[in-house]
């Protein structure tokens, strides 16, 4: 942590300068000099995520610290997965209206827990006094010039998405009322909210499609509509997409009934999946190969033009924007 913290808040570093959250990487010096140093393999580049999180904005007022601290560090991890990166390490910008040692344990015990998962440990930071806001910057290493991008998807590429969509949008009546996996009131609930606050960074399908040529990717943290615009723009080319065919879980159905579950698993936020393009001459190894990852699902195709188009009715589809809380 800087040594600018003000008063109280240099009692902060205790809790980010732990063994449990320091790079257990040799060619690292985190926390204590000015600076993080790094080094970048030959033939790699660095990828860099941030995302600033602010109380009552981006998560509820009062969110339980451990959840927070977790899918704080989940969502640019996500980032990192999305290009194919290989999260390396993060850094944190804290800014608390006061320094609670209980909120600030349970906060940094969040991040550990996904930070161990992949080694990516706390590097540097800074904390201030002020209303509760939360940056991380995640870093990770890509080879060079293999980046899945926005505009590499070609008219004729299949569509994919990982996992099944809408399970977060369907957390967050219970969010707002203040639950967490541990107090819901039933399986589905604990199922969905767990989905909203320990989203899982795709990052082994990342590398894996890095490795093996997919044509564009994103993650998807507005709802699937919205965030395949952005690779159809990028590209230049439109998609025609069989609504139908969007992945939903069990606990959505039985929690939202099919009607709203579709709604949230094309327009719902904060799923962090992936969306692809994908050659359809090289479904085969995919089908093969990604089985054991995750599930993946094919929903449209790339077509030209621009915009979506659903299928079944050829009329257009309107993607809406993320409502933020
Ligand atoms: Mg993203």
């Amino acid at each position: 942590m800087s040594e600018t913290s003000l008063g109280e808040f240099d009692l902060i570093r205790d809790f980010f300068d732990r063994s449990e959250l320091r790079s257990k990487r040799s060619d690292v010096v985190g926390i204590g000099d000015d600076c993080a140093l790094l080094s970048v393999p030959e033939g790699f580049q660095l990828a860099q995520s941030l995302d600033t999180l602010v109380e009552g904005v981006h998560f509820p007022v009062d969110c339980d610290p451990f959840y927070l601290g977790y899918r704080s560090l989940a969502v640019n991890l996500s980032d990192l997965a999305a290009m194919g990166a290989t999260p390396h390490s993060f850094t944190l910008g804290l800014t608390l209206p006061e320094a609670d040692p209980k909120w600030l344990k349970a906060f940094s015990d969040g991040l550990a827990a996904l930070a161990g998962q992949y080694d990516a440990g706390l590097i540097g930071g800074d904390t201030t006094k002020g209303p509760l806001t939360i940056s991380i910057q995640a870093q990770g290493f890509v080879k060079s010039g293999k980046a899945l991008r926005r505009n590499g998807a070609k008219v004729g590429d299949l569509i994919y998405v990982s996992g099944n969509l809408g399970d977060a949008g369907g957390a967050l009546p219970d969010v707002l009322d203040g639950k967490i996996p541990e107090t819901a009131q039933d399986k589905s609930s604990e199922y969905l909210l767990n989905r909203y606050f320990k989203p899982s960074p795709r990052v082994e399908l990342g590398q894996w499609l890095v490795e093996n040529g997919a044509t564009s990717a994103l993650d998807i943290s507005d709802g699937v509509l919205g965030d395949l615009g952005h690779i159809l723009k990028a590209s230049g080319v439109g998609a025609e997409l069989t609504i139908a065919y969007a992945p939903v879980s069990g606990a959505l159905l039985e929690k939202v009934g099919s009607e709203q579950a579709l709604k949230l698993a094309l327009t719902g936020g904060d799923d962090y999946e992936l969306c692809f393009t994908w050659p359809e001459s090289r479904v085969k190894p995919l089908a093969e190969e990604l089985a054991e990852i995750c599930q993946l699902t094919c929903i449209g195709r790339i077509v030209e033009g621009s915009g979506l188009v659903d299928i079944a009715t050829g009329e257009p589809l309107s993607p809406k924007a993320y409502r933020h809380f």
